[in-house]
């Protein structure tokens, strides 16, 4: 469903989110204070606008009220940021999401009704330290502080037997939800007489610790 994001600041991180969003097929507002960064964007979303978000009438007319997602991506003004953030729940929107700086700003955040709150910087660097770390974790999602759905490349040791056999479960404390073949061949919610293939990849949710008992 084509959504109608608004996105305020446009540093690295928010033209990043900008970009990405429109390239998926969405509507989006970019907003921000300095003429440059609203011209380096424009060709890339929908509509880009100079404006200094923490005026309430110029929120409201464009008509922010009415998006469906806000992303307040700005840094260092934490006034600013906090401002905006307060003012967007104020106005309805349903899902605002804000930049923090550190977890005391987040908590701020959190107080007011962002209804996310993110970190990149620190975000960045546990997604690189767990790919470093960890060679055949392609990719994961973070469900909880413990748990989390990753993407592994099938051990050697589990190839060609069946999810029976390796009992993945009661072994490591892993649950296999989805095994790609390929590209366009995904089994979802395999059962018992699976087999794993080498190459497979092998989508688990597990506790983070399990991953590490893993064989490579
Ligand atoms: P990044 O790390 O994403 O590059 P940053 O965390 O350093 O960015 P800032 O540079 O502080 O963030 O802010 C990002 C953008 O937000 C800037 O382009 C700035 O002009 C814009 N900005 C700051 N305050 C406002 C405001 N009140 N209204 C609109 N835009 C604003």
């Amino acid at each position: 469903m084509r959504k109608q994001f608004v996105v305020i600041g446009l540093g690295r991180f928010g033209t990043s989110v900008a970009k990405t969003l429109n390239a998926l097929g969405h509507d989006v507002l970019a907003m921000d204070k300095n003429e440059h960064a609203v011209q380096d964007i424009i060709n890339d979303v929908t509509k880009a606008v100079q404006a200094d978000a923490r005026e309430e009438v110029t929120l409201r007319a464009l008509g922010v009220r009415n998006f469906d997602v806000a992303i307040v991506a700005i840094g260092d003004d934490l006034e600013a940021n906090i401002l905006i953030t307060l003012m967007l729940k104020e106005m309805g929107i349903p899902m605002v999401v804000t930049k923090a700086q550190s977890v005391q700003h987040g908590k701020v955040l959190e107080r007011i009704g962002a209804d996310k709150i993110v970190y990149p910087e620190q975000d960045m660097g546990i997604r690189l330290a767990n790919n470093l770390i960890r060679t055949n974790v392609m990719d994961f999602i973070e469900l909880s502080l413990d748990f989390s759905i990753f993407e592994i490349i099938t051990p050697a040791k589990f190839v060609n037997k069946t999810l029976g056999k390796l009992n993945l479960r009661a072994v490591y404390k892993i649950n296999v939800l989805a095994i790609k073949k390929s590209a366009d061949q995904i089994v979802i919610a395999p059962g018992a007489s699976e087999v794993v293939d080498e190459g497979d990849i092998l989508v688990i949710v597990c506790n983070k610790g399990a991953l590490s008992s893993l064989p490579d």
